[in-house]
C-alpha cells in the first residue's frame, strides 16, 4: 500500500495532541487550540506583462491571538496548500509562546513560483495579495513577515499597498522590510543566527567545543546563509550546503572540505537562495546529489530549506558522528525519523525553538517601527541572543526535569502559555 502523502497540518496536530495529553488539557481547550481561529482564502488575478490574466490562490490563516496580535510568515511557493499554511500558523502560535513574546500565530501563502515572474509581475502579485488581505491585517491585528521566496522588497510593496488602502503610514503592519523603510538591522540574520545560538547552547551541554565541530546545512536562503555565517564566526566548520540550482529546479549539495564561506558562496547564489553550479565549481566546491547533505560525517545537521526533509526512508543515511539536528526550517523532520534519531541519542532542537529567531527579531522590528526609533545592529542581535538563550535553557530544563524530548518540552511550555492566555481572557 502506498504511503499517505505528507500532510504538515496532520503532523502539527499530532505533535500538539501529545502536548495536550501531557498537560491534561480539558476537552474544550484541546478542541479550540487544535484548529485555527480564522482562515481566509483569496483568488488573486494577476495581469501578466503580455496582457493576459492568470489567477493565483492566496491564504492567510490566523491560528490564535490570545497572547497578542497575530504574527507569521508569508511565502510565495508553488506547492503551498491550505494545510501547509494551517501548520505554519499553528507552529507560529507555539513559537511566539516558547520565546515568550506577546504575539499570536498566523501564516500566509501565495501559490506562485516567483522564478517565473518578471519584477513587475511580482510587484503586482504582492499588491494583489494585499488588496484582499488588508482588511484582516494590521499592527494590532496580524503582521506578516517573509517566508520562502519572500524578500524585503516584496514586503515593502505590500506595505505600500496596505498604507494606500488604509490612508496612513503603518510601518508596523509588516516586518522584514528593507532597512531604511522600517526594517530592522539584524532581521536578515535573525532566523539563522537564532538556530546557531541554539546549537551553541546544545554543544555546551554536550561538552563539544565549537572549534572541533563540523556541520552540514540544507538551504542557503534567508535562514541557511546566515546560519553558515554565524557558524563560521563561532569556529564551527560547515563542510556542506544543499540548495536548489540557480533555476530553482534540482536540489544539489555543495561540499568544501576546508569549510564553506557564506560570502564566497553567496556570490554564486541568486535572490531565491539558488546556487549556480558552474560558478560554485569554479570556487572550488564539489557538487553532489541534493540529499548528500544529510549523509555528511559531521556533528551538527541543520535542515533550513523545507518541511518533510528527514524521513523514515532517508534517516538511515545520518552518520553515527551526528549529535545535534537543529531545525531552522519549519517541520523538516517526520515523527518516525525523529524517533530513530532519538534512539541513537541525537538531540533534535525543534523548529518551535531553533526557528524562532526570525519572529523574535520581527517583534523587535515591529516595536522599533511603532516607535519610529531604530536600534543599532549589535543591540538587536544582543537582545536576540538573550531571548534565544533563555528559551533554550527553559526548554532544556523542562526536558530534563520531565524526561521529555526537546520537542515535547517546547510544546508543553508553549501550549500551557497559550491555553493559560485563553483561559485568562475568559474564552474557555
Ligand atoms: P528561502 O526561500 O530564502 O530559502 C530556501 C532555501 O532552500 C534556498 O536555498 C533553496 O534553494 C533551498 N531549497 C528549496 N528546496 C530545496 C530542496 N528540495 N532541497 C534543498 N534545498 C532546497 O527560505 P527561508 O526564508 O530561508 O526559509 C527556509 C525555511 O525556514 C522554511 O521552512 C521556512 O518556513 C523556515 N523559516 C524561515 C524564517 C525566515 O525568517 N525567513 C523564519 C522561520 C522559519
Amino acid at each position: 500500500m502506498a504511503a499517505a502523502p505528507f500532510n504538515p497540518f496532520a503532523m502539527a496536530q499530532s505533535q500538539y495532541d501529545r502536548a495536550a495529553e501531557l498537560l491534561g488539557l480539558d476537552a474544550a481547550t484541546r478542541e479550540f487550540l487544535r484548529d485555527p481561529m480564522r482562515e481566509i482564502v483569496f483568488s488573486i488575478p494577476l495581469r501578466l506583462d503580455d496582457g493576459s490574466v492568470r489567477v493565483h490562490k492566496g491564504f492567510r490563516v490566523q491560528h490564535n491571538d490570545a497572547r497578542g496580535p497575530g504574527k507569521g510568515g508569508l511565502r510565495f511557493h508553488p506547492l503551498s496548500t491550505i494545510d501547509v499554511v494551517r501548520a505554519l500558523a499553528m507552529w507560529m502560535t507555539w513559537k511566539t509562546a516558547v520565546v515568550d513574546i506577546p504575539l499570536g500565530g498566523s501564516a500566509g501563502a501565495v501559490v506562485v513560483d516567483p522564478h517565473n515572474l518578471s519584477a513587475a509581475e511580482l510587484e503586482r502579485v504582492c499588491r494583489g495579495f494585499m488588496r484582499f488581505a488588508a482588511r484582516d491585517l494590521g499592527p494590532d491585528v496580524d503582521v506578516p513577515e517573509p517566508d520562502l521566496m519572500a524578500s524585503p522588497q516584496q514586503m515593502l510593496w505590500m506595505l505600500d499597498e496596505y498604507e494606500a488602502i488604509h490612508r496612513r503610514r503603518a510601518p508596523g503592519a509588516l516586518t522584514g522590510k528593507p532597512v531604511g523603510f522600517g526594517g530592522s538591522l539584524g532581521r536578515r540574520e535573525a532566523t539563522g543566527f537564532g538556530t546557531v545560538i541554539c546549537v551553541r547552547e546544545a554543544l555546551k551541554e554536550i561538552g563539544l567545543a565549537t572549534r572541533n565541530a563540523l556541520a552540514s546545512v540544507q538551504g542557503f536562503g534567508n535562514v541557511g546563509q546566515h546560519a553558515v555565517r554565524l557558524f563560521d564566526e563561532l569556529g564551527v566548520k560547515v563542510i556542506a550546503v544543499a540548495a536548489l540550482d540557480a533555476r530553482g529546479r534540482s536540489p544539489l549539495t555543495f561540499r568544501k572540505e576546508s569549510g564553506v564561506k557564506a560570502d564566497e558562496l553567496a556570490a554564486a547564489t541568486d535572490g531565491f537562495g539558488g546556487i549556480d553550479r558552474q560558478e560554485a565549481e569554479r570556487l572550488g566546491y564539489e557538487v553532489l546529489p541534493g540529499d548528500s547533505w544529510l549523509a555528511q560525517d559531521v556533528d551538527v545537521l541543520v535542515p533550513a530549506a523545507l518541511e518533510n526533509q528527514i524521513t523514515a526512508e532517508n534517516v538511515g543515511a545520518v552518520q553515527p558522528r551526528v549529535r545535534v539536528v537543529a531545525e531552522g526550517a519549519n517541520g523538516p523532520t517526520r515523527p518516525e525519523a525523529e524517533q530513530a534519531l532519538a534512539a541513537r541519542g541525537v538531540l533534535v532542537i525543534p523548529d518551535l525553538l531553533a526557528g524562532a529567531g526570525g519572529v523574535t527579531c520581527s517583534y523587535f522590528e515591529q516595536v522599533q517601527s511603532n516607535m519610529n526609533y531604530f536600534w543599532e545592529r549589535d543591540e538587536v542581535l544582543g537582545k536576540l541572543d538573550v531571548k534565544m538563550t533563555a528559551a533554550y535553557i527553559a526548554v532544556s530544563d523542562t526536558a530534563r526535569k520531565r524526561k521529555l524530548s526537546m520537542r515535547d518540552a517546547a510544546y508543553v511550555i508553549a501550549v500551557s502559555r497559550v491555553a493559560g492566555a485563553c483561559k485568562a481572557r475568559g474564552w474557555l
